[in-house]
């Protein structure tokens, strides 16, 4: 015998509340996409083809401001020379203390910085419209993005300034802190982090305190 009530029962038991199914599935496949994202980025999407002393072209505030040259920090990453020489004492230091720093993403490229603010602006638009997190940017305010990007020509990467380390940062700790519930909500307590807190200062570096693995000379 055929149950047709059964399936419509089951249909009319999930529409009634679609949105928190598809924003619970949602959250978990982005969890999953977030933790996966930092050892994949380890082995392929942030490697560049950027050859150790290339002079490349640097923006800020959405324009080019002239030529740096680049020096590699290990994982594929470059920084500006002056600002690698800072990452590279730092991370000599860490290693004294048992700490491995492992740059993620260094200067990137006016093509770099685009793709990411393109991803980062597909992904905030379905966030958004699942009711999760998201963030702005005060250069082209009401674009929902995600995770938080700066937009091509604004970032301090692209001044090879700017550094993300891979912190160990879970998404449920990263939903929090874009919150503003630094302090009260879950913290980041990873061994890395705290090192990072402690010490970046004595290198030079500050942290951007709206993200917990970036750092930069000027903490933007
Ligand atoms: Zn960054």
């Amino acid at each position: 015998m055929r149950h047709p009530r059964k399936g419509k029962a089951v249909l009319g038991a999930l529409r009634v509340r679609p949105a928190f199914l598809y924003a619970g599935i949602g959250t978990g496949l982005l969890g999953i996409a977030y933790l996966l994202r930092r050892p994949l980025a380890q082995g392929a999407s942030f490697v560049t083809d950027i050859a150790q002393g290339e002079v490349v072209v640097a923006y800020d505030g959405g324009v080019p401001i002239g030529t740096i040259k680049l020096k590699d920090v290990g994982n594929g990453v470059q920084l500006e020379e002056s600002v690698a020489d800072k990452y590279l004492a730092m991370a000599a230091a860490a290693a004294k203390d048992g700490i491995t720093l492992t740059p993620v993403s260094g200067f990137r490229s006016m093509t770099k910085q685009t793709a990411l603010w393109t991803a980062a602006v597909a992904k905030g638009t379905a966030r958004k419209a699942a009711g999760l997190a998201v963030a702005y940017s005060r250069h082209m305010p009401g674009i929902p993005h995600w995770p938080p990007t700066a937009p091509p020509g604004f970032s301090n990467h692209q001044r090879g300034h700017a550094i993300d380390i891979a912190v160990g940062i879970t998404s449920s700790q990263l939903d929090a802190w874009k919150r503003g519930l630094e302090g009260k909500g879950p913290k980041v307590t990873t061994k890395i982090y705290e090192w990072l807190e402690a010490n970046a200062g004595r290198f030079g570096f500050k942290r951007l305190a709206s993200e917990p693995w970036h750092f930069s000379t000027d903490g933007r």
